[in-house]
């Protein structure tokens, strides 16, 4: 377990959006905010294929199933997933939120770069997304909670870390740097 210099257990934040699909009408405003808030000029243009929160609809049942984008996956699905709920079959792939090379759903129209949902971090931050603050059923809420951190999670998050670093700077510069500043210490 991963400690903190008084050795207490280390912790980060979560932040989780619970969805209540009892709650959703299908108004698609989370859709309509998510691309106005992440278009360019902020709110400036208005493209709801940008939004990183899609609303799958069921004409049958005539329920409304909002699915977030997730991360990108270069892979296609060795096999699809298949949903019954109560008695009724949905098509594959409809609550994946994963952009991937099968679908056009979760790509930037434009340029087809992946769309993840990124909880509209701010600087400031933002109280709550904005695809909560403008669900006015409440279909959608917002929670944090804190986790304690395991030492193996810590150290794949630092091995991210240095890898970016690595793509951006190079190996040799990276070591030549810290080499540089295991010596200031
Ligand atoms: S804003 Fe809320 S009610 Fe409207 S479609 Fe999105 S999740 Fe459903
Ligand atoms: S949390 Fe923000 S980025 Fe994620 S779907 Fe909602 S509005 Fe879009």
């Amino acid at each position: 377990m991963a400690m903190n210099e008084k050795g207490e257990k280390k912790k980060r934040k979560v932040k989780v959006i619970k969805i209540d699909v009892n709650k959703c009408n299908g108004c698609r405003a989370c859709e309509v905010i998510c691309s106005a808030f992440h278009s360019q000029t902020k709110y400036g243009t208005n493209n709801p294929s940008r939004s990183r929160i899609q609303v799958y609809f069921d004409p049958l049942k005539n329920i409304y199933v909002p699915v977030y984008a997730s991360e990108y996956t270069p892979a296609e699905c060795a096999g699809r997933n298949k949903y019954i709920m109560d008695g009724k079959e949905y098509i594959e792939c409809a609550f994946c939120g994963a952009s991937c090379p099968s679908r056009d759903l979760f790509k930037e129209p434009d340029s087809k770069l992946p769309l993840k949902c990124d909880m509209c971090e701010e600087e400031p931050p933002l109280q709550e997304p904005m695809c909560v603050q403008w669900c006015l059923n409440k279909a959608l809420t917002y929670e944090e909670r804190e986790e304690e951190i395991e030492e193996e999670t810590e150290l794949k998050e630092l091995e991210t870390g240095l890898e970016s670093l690595i793509d951006r700077y190079g190996r040799q510069k990276l070591m030549e740097t810290l080499a540089r500043m295991a010596q200031k210490e």
